[in-house]
């Protein structure tokens, strides 16, 4: 497989340093400092096949982030790629604004009913991850309006929390830096803190902690009023912002303080959702039961573009019930998209991925993961369930402190990654595992040995191995 792969790769239209001159004239690149990368030149991705990704120089590297937490079912999927031309020969494209509707997202919208957990039985269709949220805010204000409670308009989300790129998933977002650059945000939502035990637990126990951080909520509603707020959103667990799993004690307790004031419960399932954890969403791993999930990434597996929003009966029975609800996209339930969510969730049910993560994989890869990783000098802690897992780099592990250079320390070891021909990603001092979930225990031994030799040559650079 290995040769076939550099064969194609091989039959490349230009060379590396033709694709990197005409990417640094023309092509601006997200969330990068441009001027730094159009010196330093980009990777140029050319291939992909299963859980590894080929460059421009043929180079072959495996993927532990699955794309960008999105590719569940790996590379190569012919299914998805059939899907994809029979559809776009067969209706590559009609709205569905205008009374119509068309066969792939009818099909798309029953089996995500039957996937997912009994009370969600409705959904609405976006492109992205970001446009889910948008429509997830506006779902909230129609619900409370028809509810005839429409003073209550205040959004809580939390701090490094990560809900998108438009304007409304940077406000809902809780990183600073993206703040800055956004004068202008949507009104009406406001922060609390994040349940990120190691960087914030002080001398407190874990489930201690996890409750303190949830009343945080209590507290933000009470100071609000009640009769105001709309609805708490947050992903299950925090994906970009480190792979923080919250303390076990922290959703029960959210969950119990949205129902007491009526506040609706909204899960951010972009990157938890489609078997991520072991389920198929990850509020199911959680243990809570939200009124909203947002959904991209795994639900096309990134093959095409696609987002959604999933209505709890309760949410869907008054949108349903009341006059217009006036938002769509062009491309809402676009047929294509939808075409390829058939086939990429038809792969996860039938070929088991989903429970292979629960009961084989899953389980397989943190323990090697913890193994590899135990007692060494620069870990803090390994958080993580299923096909995901956040990295903690500490300067004294066991006192939990951390490295006064945290982000600098993250991206010499992403740029070791690199070198030892592994994708892992660093969110300041935690470094991102979320691999395909079609990865075996053969690959697992590959990613654990890498990330273990990057981290390594980290705490060598540091003097502290
Ligand atoms: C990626 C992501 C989004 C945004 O999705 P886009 O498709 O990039 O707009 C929203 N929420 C979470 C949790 C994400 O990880």
């Amino acid at each position: 497989m290995n040769d076939r792969i550099e064969a194609i790769a091989s039959k490349q239209d230009r060379t590396t340093a033709e694709y990197r001159a005409l990417d640094a004239a023309h092509h601006l690149h997200p969330f990068s400092d441009m001027a730094a990368l159009n010196r330093a030149g980009s990777r140029v991705i050319v291939k992909a096949e299963g859980v590894h990704l080929v460059d421009s120089d043929g180079r072959r590297m495996i993927d532990g982030m699955a794309g960008l937490w999105c590719v569940n079912v790996g590379y190569g999927r012919r299914e998805l790629a059939e899907a994809a031309y029979r559809q776009m020969q067969e209706l590559p494209f009609y709205n569905t604004f205008f009374k119509t509707t068309h066969p792939p997202v009818i099909e798309l919208s029953a089996l995500l009913a039957e996937l997912a957990p009994a009370p969600f039985n409705r959904f609405f269709y976006c492109s992205s991850g970001s446009e889910a949220n948008d429509t997830m805010l506006r779902v909230v204000h129609r619900y409370w309006a028809a509810a005839a409670k429409p003073q209550k308009k205040f959004v809580i989300a939390r701090r490094n929390g990560y809900h998108g790129s438009t304007i409304a998933g940077g406000t809902l977002g809780g990183m600073d830096f993206m703040h800055e650059q956004m004068p202008s945000k949507v009104e009406n939502i406001v922060h609390i803190d994040q349940p990120y035990w190691f960087g914030e637990g002080g001398d407190m126990t874990p489930e201690a902690f996890g409750l303190e951080r949830a009343r945080q909520l209590e507290a933000k509603i009470l100071e609000l009023g009640a009769d105001q707020v709309a609805a708490f959103v947050g992903e299950p667990f925090q994906g970009a912002g480190g792979v923080i799993f919250p303390p076990p004690t922290y959703w029960p307790e959210i969950q119990r303080i949205c129902r007491k004031y009526d506040v609706l419960l909204a899960a951010d399932e972009v990157i938890g959702g489609f078997g991520r954890t072991g389920e198929w969403f990850a509020h199911q791993h959680f243990g809570f039961e939200p009124d909203i999930i947002t959904l991209a990434k795994g639900l096309t597996s990134g093959y095409v573009p696609m987002g959604a929003v999933g209505l709890h009966d309760r949410v869907a029975d008054v949108i349903v019930g009341n006059d217009e609800f006036s938002h769509g996209f062009t491309y809402s339930g676009h047929p294509v998209a939808a075409a390829v969510a058939v086939a990429n969730l038809k792969l996860l049910r039938d070929e088991r991925i989903v429970e292979r993560v629960k009961h084989d994989t899953g389980p397989y890869f943190q323990q090697r993961l913890r193994e590899a990783l135990r007692a060494h000098p620069i870990v803090g802690e390994i958080a993580g369930a299923g096909l995901v897992a956040g990295i903690q780099l500490a300067q004294e592990p066991r006192t939990r402190k951390g490295f006064a250079n945290g982000d600098e320390v993250g991206t010499l070891c992403r740029d070791f990654c690199f070198e030892g021909n592994l994708v892992m990603r660093a969110s300041d001092d935690r470094m991102l595992l979320s691999p395909p979930l079609v990865i075996s225990h053969a690959e697992i031994d590959e990613l654990v040995a890498k990330a273990r030799s990057a981290i390594d040559a980290t705490a060598r650079a540091l003097g502290l191995s």
